[in-house]
């Protein structure tokens, strides 16, 4: 099974079997990547599917001691201290609920599960510090952003229907997952760390929705979204290494091995609603770009170019992002993909089929020296 994440950002905009990617205000996200094996406790758990042979070949490059695969241990990151929670009584369709209260959220969950209601929270807190540091917010707002949080695929299937109009025909295709809407999104539980790994991914776009002004490239939010999704629990915190996520890892590789990469000048015109028709490998790979080219703007060389990229973020939370179609400067706007191109090469200080060349080493590394470390990295 495959987990499924759709998020609008502006849900009048969407027209479910009209969809007018151009205007960006909706982003149906059919996602193959953000599957369980992103997800899983134990990576050993994947072995057996088809991933067997990448992750044997990795193992052998590991028992050979390449030196790539060292040296990354430190950089688990998440809070110090457990995020205060106050809890009240909630229900829906007379089924008994909770509602989480922590500084940043408002958590509507049917949940019962003791340990799910504990580290949902924190979960959610822990990768809101993860986005504040990603990219400073605006000051905070003091209205909490809801999300919803089902036990039942039919209590969400139900709440889909009540609250999202004609749009719920879209959601109502995710067979597991969630979405966001503006600054809420409303999922299921699909599994403890998925369920995680779907909230931290769609608190990204909650967290740009509340904070940006102008308009992040619809690729490039997806591929941030898609640096929060490995969360860990070695105790009772969530951690996160922002280089980590080795389900997108295997995605990347299996783009490259099948084919099926998208020319970097097409990927930063696009959006979700560009291939959620397309098949699944098509999806998976968009993705897994996305994933690996926001981690080449953070990492790349030593974080060559993570102060454009930071620089960047700013100008768009402020709403003055250079670019020179002047559609990304307010997120309610249509937009224009013509601008992303411009725009990244006004930030980055080359031409886009000079950064190419290097995000396909880039990414080749990622999928094939550092991909054993994605697997076999322990949460510290
Ligand atoms: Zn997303």
């Amino acid at each position: 099974m495959k987990t499924q994440t759709l998020h609008l950002t502006q849900r009048k905009a969407c027209h479910p079997g009209g969809l007018s990617p151009r205007l960006a205000n909706c982003h149906p996200e059919v996602l193959r990547g953000i599957s369980e094996s992103s997800h899983v406790r134990d990576p050993w758990e994947y072995l057996g599917t088809t991933a067997l042979w990448s992750v044997l070949v990795a193992f052998t490059l590991l028992a050979g001691g390449c030196s790539n695969l060292d040296g990354t241990a430190a950089r688990w990151t998440g809070p110090t201290a457990a995020a205060p929670v106050a809890t009240e009584t909630w229900s829906y369709n007379q089924r008994d609920g909770t509602i989480l209260k922590t500084p940043h959220y408002q958590v509507h969950t049917t949940i019962t599960d003791p340990e799910v209601i504990k580290r949902l929270p924190q979960v959610l807190e822990g990768a809101y510090a993860q986005y504040q540091s990603f990219a400073a917010a605006a000051p905070p707002n003091a209205k909490p952003m809801k999300c919803y949080v089902f036990s039942r695929r039919s209590e969400w299937a139900d709440f889909t229907s009540r609250h999202t109009g004609a749009d719920a025909a879209v959601y109502l295709q995710i067979t597991r997952g969630g979405y966001t809407i503006g600054d809420w999104f409303v999922s299921y539980y699909v599994g403890e760390n998925a369920t995680y790994s779907v909230a931290a991914h769609e608190g990204w776009h909650q967290y740009v929705a509340r904070h940006f002004k102008g308009r992040l490239p619809p690729f490039l939010e997806e591929g941030t979204a898609c640096m929060f999704e490995n969360v860990r629990f070695p105790s009772e915190l969530p951690r996160w290494d922002l280089s980590l996520n080795p389900n997108r890892a295997l995605g990347l590789r299996n783009a490259i091995e099948n084919k099926k990469l998208w020319p970097l000048d097409k990927l930063v015109t696009m959006h979700a609603g560009d291939v959620v028709q397309l098949p699944g490998d098509k999806i998976e790979a968009f993705y897994a770009q996305d994933w690996a080219f926001a981690r080449f703007l953070w990492e790349y060389n030593n974080g060559q170019y993570r102060p454009a990229f930071k620089k960047m973020l700013g100008e768009i939370a402020a709403g003055t992002v250079y670019d020179p179609t002047g559609s990304m400067r307010r997120a309610v706007a249509a937009w224009s993909p013509a601008g992303v191109q411009p725009m990244l090469e006004h930030y980055l200080g080359k031409p886009l089929k000079d950064v190419e060349t290097e995000y396909q080493q880039f990414i080749r590394n990622v999928a094939y020296e550092q991909f054993g470390h994605q697997w076999v990295a322990k949460a510290s």
